[in-house]
């Protein structure tokens, strides 16, 4: 593997290195922005289910929301 990705998989906590490397797979955009989300804020659930950032092209795609926090507001 290369040792970049390597490192990057052991700086992030464990429980997010199975998404981490099923995107790094290739096979699953669902898993990329999964990933991405949780990088994006710290590798913290609860934040990405917090996410407002309306503006972010992945705002429409971001896991983990709540019925009350679908649309953030956006439309
Ligand atoms: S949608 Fe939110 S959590 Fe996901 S990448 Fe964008 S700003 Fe980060």
């Amino acid at each position: 593997m290369n040792e970049r990705i390597q490192k990057r998989i052991d700086d992030m906590p464990e429980s997010c290195r199975g998404i981490y490397q099923k995107a790094m797979k290739g096979k699953s955009k669902a898993a990329g922005v999964k990933a991405f989300c949780l990088e994006c804020m710290g590798w913290n659930r609860a934040e990405v289910k917090r996410c407002d950032t309306v503006t972010c092209p992945l705002f429409p795609y971001r896991p983990f929301r709540s019925p009350e926090n679908i649309n953030g507001g956006a439309f």
